[in-house]
């Protein structure tokens, strides 16, 4: 369902930065039936659809940006409001106490599978 469907043209829509055809763009404007956990002005929160472990929660900006890569001092805010949002989702899941991983997948190398920025919250394990 995710492949390869990304095409150059991008355009401007309401301030966002948006890449016709991105699947993450799409989830954060809510024009898929994918339910958010959490959403503010600048980013959605829902569940991975290929969990890794009990709790697997994706922490994605509505902007659109690749990738780490792609992250420049501008973006900073942006960064510390994506780490921000998943301890307070960590929270809200009860994972707090037990304990998860913080994840940025960077390019295919790196594992990522969609290319727009995205925050991965794992954890649920019982140690
Ligand atoms: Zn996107």
């Amino acid at each position: 369902m995710l492949g390869n469907i990304f095409l150059t043209l991008s355009y401007t829509n309401g301030g966002i930065f948006m890449e016709t055809g991105c699947i993450f763009c799409s989830i954060a404007q809510e024009k898929t039936a994918t339910e958010l956990l959490y959403k503010n002005h600048n980013l959605v929160v829902f569940k991975d659809i290929k969990p890794h472990a009990p709790v697997h929660l994706l922490i994605v900006p509505k902007q659109h940006i690749r990738s780490i890569n792609d992250l420049t001092a501008d973006d900073l805010p942006l960064v510390s409001e994506l780490i921000v949002a998943a301890k307070n989702m960590a929270i809200e899941v009860g994972v707090k106490e037990t304990g998860y991983k913080l994840l940025f997948n960077v390019e295919r190398g790196g594992g990522q599978m969609v290319f727009h920025l995205h925050l991965h919250l794992i954890g649920g394990w019982i140690r």
